[in-house]
């Protein structure tokens, strides 16, 4: 992990865009339903504490609860998803795509596996687990 400077990240249209100051954890790959179902394939996401994120252009950004207790937020504007974040939690997951530049992160784990998709493998290393980690 790089949490030596800030990283800076956009939405795809760049109506949203944050700067991380420090990452709280390397990347979890999620391969769970609703990952797939929004991303279009499965989610990479890194996180952060909340007060080591800066968002601006919030007003474009749309929070959408897939599941009880936590939502996920994307760009009203261009569809991209950006966040995750678990209600009454002090730390933000970020999807690890929106990031320009390196940002010195890799992936820890898969968690969800026995959802994912038919059509890839995992095989890069990383931990693999069926459910939540
Ligand atoms: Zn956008
Ligand atoms: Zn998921």
């Amino acid at each position: 992990m790089n949490d030596s400077k800030s990283v800076k990240g956009s939405c795809l249209c760049g109506q949203i865009t944050l700067t991380v100051k420090a990452f709280d954890r390397d990347v979890v790959a999620c391969h769970c339903k609703q990952c797939r179902k929004q991303t279009g394939h499965f989610v990479a996401a890194t996180r952060v504490d909340n007060d080591k994120l800066v968002i601006e252009g919030a007003n474009s950004l749309t929070w959408f609860r897939a599941s009880e207790d936590a939502e996920r937020g994307f760009c009203s504007c261009c569809g991209s998803i950006l966040f995750w974040r678990r209600d009454d939690s002090d730390k933000t997951s970020i999807m690890a795509g929106c990031f320009d530049g390196d940002t010195g992160l890799s992936i820890d784990r898969h968690i969800f596996v026995a959802d994912k998709g038919d059509y890839y493998e995992i095989n890069d290393g990383a931990k693999e687990f069926p459910q939540a980690d």
